[in-house]
């Protein structure tokens, strides 16, 4: 049997392409969204569809869902993964950083659940997975206005898993510790990045993106009726 779509939100690096690498592998037909279409493109991967699509753009996320979803059948897994992460101390850090953080991690990923949430719903099944943090369960320095954003995230997920949970719908949410990808590099203060750099070396070396992708999976592959609610998952000296 085609196994069902999977929409996968900033899947040209790091957590989003491991994911779309890992579903793929396992012969899901997938829709990629990020800004750089050529680095999804360059996953190439079998039955996907790419499109250039900011997630701030609700509109250019439906068209690319509805287009897609013609061709594959409706979503049946969400993975609002797209993100950033621009670290910084309040008394400083220019508040456009503040508002684009705002804007993708949280306004965005309500608009991936907005353009899948009615067919869900209606269907009685149907999984959104949101890639929040461990900076959604406590704080680290610098990290202010970031963590108040995976905050918001860790909180919408369970709200969200509240209101459907009536509807077989599943919501979930992984945690992740620190894991190497493009995410600290749009940091702009190089003093912060060193910081964090060997904060990275003291505990050994941080995940890979595969290691997030395979918990995932393994969310996603359960019976409908299970819902593994949340997933932390960091290397092991990290405290
Ligand atoms: P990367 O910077 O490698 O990837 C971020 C992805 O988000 C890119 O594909 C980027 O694509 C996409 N993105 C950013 N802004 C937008 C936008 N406006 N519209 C669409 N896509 C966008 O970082 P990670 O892989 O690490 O991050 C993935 C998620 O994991 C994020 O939500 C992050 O907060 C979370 N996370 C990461 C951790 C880490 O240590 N790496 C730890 C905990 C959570 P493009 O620029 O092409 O649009």
């Amino acid at each position: 049997m085609a196994k069902p779509l999977v929409v996968i939100t900033g899947a040209s690096s790091g957590i989003g392409a491991a994911i779309a690498r890992q579903f793929s592998g396992a012969g899901h037909p997938l829709l990629l969204l990020a800004r750089r279409v050529d680095r999804i493109e360059a996953l190439d991967l079998p039955d996907t569809l790419c499109r250039p699509v900011d997630v701030t753009d609700a509109q250019a996320f439906r068209e690319a869902l509805r287009e897609t979803e013609a061709v594959y059948g409706p979503a049946d897994l969400l993975v609002n993964n797209a993100g950033v992460m621009l670290l910084g101390q309040l008394d400083t850090q220019a508040p456009e950083e503040w508002k684009q953080m705002f804007d993708v991690n949280v306004l965005g990923l309500l608009n991936g659940i907005q353009a899948v949430l009615a067919n869900m719903v209606a269907r009685g099944r149907g999984t959104i997975l949101n890639i929040s943090s461990i900076a959604g369960k406590k704080s680290f320095p610098n990290h202010a206005a970031y963590v108040g954003t995976k905050f918001a995230v860790s909180a919408i997920t369970e709200n969200l898993r509240e209101e459907v949970a009536d509807s077989s719908v599943r919501v979930m949410a992984i945690h992740p510790g620190a894991v190497e990808t493009e995410l600290l590099s749009h940091t702009t203060s190089q003093e912060i990045i060193a910081g964090y750099e060997e904060w990275k070396t003291t505990m050994g070396g941080v995940l890979a993106a595969d290691d997030i992708a395979r918990a995932a999976f393994f969310m996603y592959q359960q019976p409908q009726n299970v819902n593994i609610r949340d997933i932390t998952i960091a290397a092991t000296r990290q405290q």
